[in-house]
């Protein structure tokens, strides 16, 4: 799936996360576990998230029991 400089990237605060993998489960597409169940972007990385993708990794953002998911848009201008 293309990805454009101007996408939103995804983050995951490791410290905040408790591996509960409910985001793998809600964003396959762009999420992976480890083999201890803590998320792996899966372009390593950037976390760019494609625009088909942007309500699917929103969604996955509010579901997020311990607020360890983030979505930030650095490119858009205030
Ligand atoms: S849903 Fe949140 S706490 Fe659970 S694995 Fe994903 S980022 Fe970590």
């Amino acid at each position: 799936m293309a990805v454009t400089h101007r996408d939103p990237l995804l983050r995951v605060n490791p410290i905040a996360c408790h591996a509960h993998g409910l985001c793998a489960e809600l964003l396959p597409e762009l999420i992976d576990l480890d083999e201890w169940g803590y998320p792996v972007l899966v372009d390593g990385v950037r976390g760019a998230v494609p625009a088909p993708l942007v309500d699917q990794a929103r969604a996955a953002v509010a579901a997020c029991p311990t607020l360890a998911l983030r979505l930030s848009y650095p490119h858009r201008v205030s």
